[in-house]
């Protein structure tokens, strides 16, 4: 064959990288909060995330999607989910690093460990972590019936990840899910039509035959899930197991999965209850708080998720961009592109710094470290903001780091196109758990809970005198906070907390030159909402990229 041409000037993948070892935001951030910057278990993830193997499987995953097998041949229910053994490679790997249950078995310093592995795991295949996630958000609302924690907490924590299909009691390890949306109301669960009749009681305490269906059931081969349903009391929260304890299913039937935009390794069902046995955990009437302590933790992760998506997504931008040449040099070297990526930077290290922070508040107040209640109010306050303005940031963040690929960005190839990946699954950690709008409105309800002003102006202090943009915004704040019931500026409220949060933690545990690059250009003018590369000529553009690399 003749060759027409030689291929040239294409970058070659990104891969067998340390993804922790390179990420020095993420180390510093994580000295900052007390924890080794070479902690060797996650220098250990970091190496195995980035490894051509695990990105294969990654691969394989999300282009085999899983496929619902309701019956058996011979016409028998059997609401099995199949999935490729990438998916259960995956799954296995991010169980066996700890990124489920564990840190509930763990001492201080667990849950930060973890959101920093959760965040590097990401980078991997962030659609098998919905039911790792999950599986990490259950405990403190499984604790409502101290029958079942005690009996499912064990394996809840064991880092075995056990994908078989048996009753709780024969099992290694065990994930669980969450089951709260229905068809004619998702972010309004007061809506939910599906009922719980008392059936006596067990060991695991009150039994209820639960009938109705649930609109959206993530994971449903989780070995089971926390379910909404209405009783005489209330709205109330159950643990619906897929197997029951004498070795039968339980009647739970999927009636087919999601075709959805991305997330394409990881099973979204809808499913029907037809007397499927539920234990009650909590109180009658209890259900929203309860599942809400579930939420709140999954909300942390969507935060953290979006923060490692935006991580790999400007790694690559800064990968491709050093070995692609245009009009004369290197892309990473004509002007217009540093800013770009420097901009790039900057959101992604805030958005570390946020993430990273209200994992802190869960260490803190879940291992008794918060002698003043600041974290616990932190917590309440941080959970919603981060999850709104994080999250609201990624798909944008997602666009502009496509575009430095230029067209081979937007290319999927057979799952090869990571770019495609990551912005197919930007949107989901946004709208998930509670949108943009119920986040925002969640911030309100928390100014309800405690002196969040006073807390606020503390958690602000260590920056005050540093930059006359954030000194501005930190004296409107507590103004803005006080008595605050009006939605109409809940989002605002919501981006103006996030981003002077943001401020205050990169000049704790980040370069000067950072600090006063995200003031200058987030706060005030606010240059950078609009279009990314909007930097003014004097930010330091090349040591912003410098410290983005992810191969140091
Ligand atoms: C891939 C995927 C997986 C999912 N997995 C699960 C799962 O495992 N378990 C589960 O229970 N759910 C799951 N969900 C459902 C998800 O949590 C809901 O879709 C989400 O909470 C929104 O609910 P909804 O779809 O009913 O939309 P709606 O509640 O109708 O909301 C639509 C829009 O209206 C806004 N809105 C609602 N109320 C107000 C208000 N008072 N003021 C202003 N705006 C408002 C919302 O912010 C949103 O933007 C999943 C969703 C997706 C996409």
């Amino acid at each position: 064959m003749l060759a027409t041409h030689e291929v040239t000037n294409q970058s070659a993948p990104l891969s067998g990288a340390n993804l922790f070892e390179g990420n020095q935001p993420l180390r510093d951030a994580l000295a900052f909060h007390g924890l080794a910057a070479g902690d060797p278990a996650l220098a250990r993830l970091g190496s195995e995330a980035g490894s051509a193997e695990m990105q294969v499987h990654a691969r394989l995953a999300n282009v085999n999607p899983p496929v619902l097998h309701s019956h058996d041949r011979q016409g028998r229910r059997i609401d099995e989910v199949e999935f490729h053994p990438s998916y259960h490679a995956l799954l296995g790997g991010a169980i066996g690093h700890g990124l489920h249950g564990t840190p509930w078995a763990e001492g201080p310093g667990g849950h930060l460990r973890r959101a920093a592995g959760f965040m590097l795991f990401t980078e991997l295949e962030p659609s098998v972590l919905c039911p790792v996630s999950m599986s990490y958000a259950v405990t403190p609302a499984l604790k409502a019936n101290a029958a079942l924690h005690a009996e499912w907490s064990g394996r809840v924590t064991a880092p075995m990840y056990d994908p078989r299909g048996l009753p709780m009691a024969h099992k290694t390890g065990v994930t669980l899910g969450m089951g709260m949306t229905e068809k004619q109301g998702g972010s309004d669960v007061r809506a939910n039509t599906t009922r719980a009749e008392r059936d006596g009681a067990d060991a695991w305490g009150e039994r209820y035959r639960i009938t109705g269906h649930k609109w959206f059931f993530s994971a449903p081969m989780c070995d089971a899930h926390l379910v909404l349903a209405q009783t005489g009391g209330g709205l109330s929260c159950f643990l619906v197991p897929r197997w029951l304890p004498e070795g039968t299913r339980n009647r739970v039937e999927v009636q087919r999965l999601k075709d959805k935009l991305g997330n394409h390794a990881n099973a979204s069902s809808e499913v029907e209850f037809r007397e499927a046995f539920g234990w009650r955990v909590g109180d009658e009437g209890r259900g929203i708080p309860q599942i809400l302590a579930m939420g709140a933790l999954t909300r942390l992760d969507c935060a953290l998720g979006t923060a490692g998506l935006m991580r790999q997504a400007l790694s690559l931008a800064i990968h491709h961009t050093a070995q692609r040449q245009a009009f004369g040099k290197a892309l990473i070297e004509q002007p217009l592109m540093k800013n770009v990526l420097a901009d790039l930077a900057l959101e992604s290290e805030a958005a570390t710094a946020l993430a990273l922070r209200v994992a802190r508040t869960v260490d803190r107040t879940e291992h008794g470290q918060d002698p003043t209640g600041h974290e616990a109010i932190m917590r309440r306050v941080l959970t919603p903001v981060a999850k709104f303005w994080v999250c609201k940031r990624g798909s944008h963040f997602a666009q502009e780091a496509m575009e430095c690929l230029g067209g081979n960005g937007y290319v999927e190839e057979h799952g090869e196109g990571l770019m495609a990946r990551i912005y197919r699954e930007m949107p989901l950690n946004s709208i998930w758990e509670g949108a943009g709008n119920i986040m925002a409105i969640d911030l309100l309800r928390s100014l309800r809970g405690g002196p969040v002003a006073a807390a606020l102006a503390a958690e602000l202090a260590p920056a005050r005198g540093a930059h006359a943009e954030f000194d501005r915004l930190a004296d409107a704040l507590p103004t803005r906070l006080d008595g605050l019931t009006d939605e109409l500026e809940a989002r605002l409220l919501a981006r103006d907390v996030a981003l002077a949060v943001q401020a205050a933690l990169l000049r704790q545990h980040a370069p000067d030159f950072v600090f006063e690059a995200f003031c200058d250009s987030r706060l005030g003018r606010g240059d950078s909402l609009g279009a990314f590369g909007s930097l003014r000529r004097a930010a330091p553009f090349d040591a912003l990229i410098t410290r983005a690399n992810p191969v140091q």
